[in-house]
């Protein structure tokens, strides 16, 4: 195997392409815009409708458990007043998902290979382009 499930983590902890290892998964003049396809390699990154779903469920759940539940629990343990835990958990709820926006995709991405990683091209001796992921 070409690529190790530890390089296929590290690459998706930094948001690189997990085929090849190159920081371009994301658009370079957005913030929000995956490349449809790694410039470098190829790698299909745009799956079908429905794939990045999991992202929005790691987003949300990475939100609660590690922003929300520590003010909570700030404000349980009186280090915060109930006013300035609700300002902090109200603009954390909006301001903490798009700024981890782009680690989701790319740890959703990550997780996908992470279990599957004869999936990669790298690791089929394949070129990337104009191959079915599924197949
Ligand atoms: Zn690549």
């Amino acid at each position: 195997m070409n690529v190790t499930k530890g390089q296929i983590f590290t690459r998706g902890i930094t948001h690189r392409c997990p085929n090849c290892g190159a920081q371009k998964l994301f658009q370079e003049d957005s913030f929000f815009t995956l490349n449809p396809e790694c410039p470098d390699c190829g790698l299909k990154i745009e799956r079908d409708e429905g794939f990045f779903l999991g992202s929005m469920s790691l987003n949300y759940g990475v939100t609660l458990v590690g922003f929300l539940l520590p003010v909570l629990l700030l404000y349980l343990a009186d280090v915060l007043s109930g006013t300035v835990a609700a300002i902090i958990a109200g603009a954390g709820a909006i301001g903490f998902p798009i700024l981890f926006y782009r680690s989701s995709r790319s740890w959703w991405l990550m997780s996908y290979y992470f279990f599957l990683p004869h999936h990669l091209p790298a690791n089929r001796g394949e070129p990337a382009t104009g191959q079915d992921e599924n197949s």
